[in-house]
């Protein structure tokens, strides 16, 4: 069984004051989520807040990058030591996004997520196809590309840490979300290349997360697909009663499998 995950990325969004009060009601409104777990990456400048809001509760705190090296002369970046130290449990990498606007490549990606595990961090390592990509079929070669550059040469115990995150990104943040079979033929194929590139077990134990237009609509279905173990939620994230919508379907669904 695998505990579904719930990730909410709120991206460039939020005043301190805002993030401390999305925060805040999401914790309220999950103070004992069972069957579950759930992650909030805020932007780099309210982790601290939202580290003190969400205390030793339950709900855990991720960044949405880091960069590769414990310290150093690199303006701008924030290190996973620098992560850890504020109360960061988890980092998002390779979001399309960054792989996108920043031009983060496979080998970028590969080193910032073994600077994460040395560091005790959990990675999400995102992974998808374009529209385009998939229009040519390429979707399983896109994703498995993706995949062996981010793992490649990780110890097999490293990659049991790593959460993969299947975003396709003509999903992300478009309103149109794969179908819950789409999504699933993806995560089995992944799951597949991890029996490869790492063990039978590992591949059965490490969750694999959807993301691309999550909504409180959407997310039982999504969930309720025996290969999707959770979701990484951008838009929906940023509204706490939906969010928690969300997270509650997802429990359901964790609690169901386990009867
Ligand atoms: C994301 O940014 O990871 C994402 C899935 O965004 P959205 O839910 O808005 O599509």
């Amino acid at each position: 069984m695998r505990t579904p995950l719930i990730v909410g990325n709120w991206k460039m969004h939020g005043t301190l004051g805002e993030a401390r009060a999305l925060a805040g009601a999401v914790r309220d409104g999950l103070k004992r989520p069972r069957g579950v777990e759930v992650v909030l990456c805020p932007s780099f400048t309210a982790l601290a807040a939202v580290a003190e809001v969400l205390g030793t509760g339950p709900i855990q705190l991720g960044a949405q990058t880091c960069h590769h090296e414990a310290a150093g002369a690199h303006t701008g970046e924030v290190s996973p030591a620098m992560l850890v130290d504020v109360g960061c449990r988890w980092v998002l990498l390779g979001h399309s996004e960054r792989r996108k606007e920043i031009g983060e490549s496979d080998g970028l990606i590969y080193q910032k997520l073994r600077a994460a595990l040395a560091h005790k961090l959990r990675p999400v390592l995102c992974v998808g196809e374009t529209a385009e990509e998939r229009r040519q079929g390429l979707t399983f070669p896109t994703v498995e590309g993706q995949l062996r550059a981010g793992l490649a040469g990780l110890a097999v115990d490293a990659i049991g840490g790593i959460v993969l995150a299947y975003e396709p990104v003509w999903a992300i943040g478009t309103g149109v979300n794969a179908t819950p079979g789409q999504a699933g033929e993806v995560h089995g194929y992944l799951r597949g290349l991890l029996s490869e590139l790492a063990s039978k077990e590992i591949a059965q134990k490490t969750r694999i997360l959807y993301g691309g237009s999550v909504k409180a609509d959407n997310a039982g279905d999504l969930v309720a697909e025996p290969e999707i173990d959770g979701a990484l939620v951008g838009g929906a994230s940023l509204n706490a009663p939906g969010f928690i919508a969300i997270v509650k379907q997802a429990a359901r669904v964790g609690a169901a499998s386990k009867e």
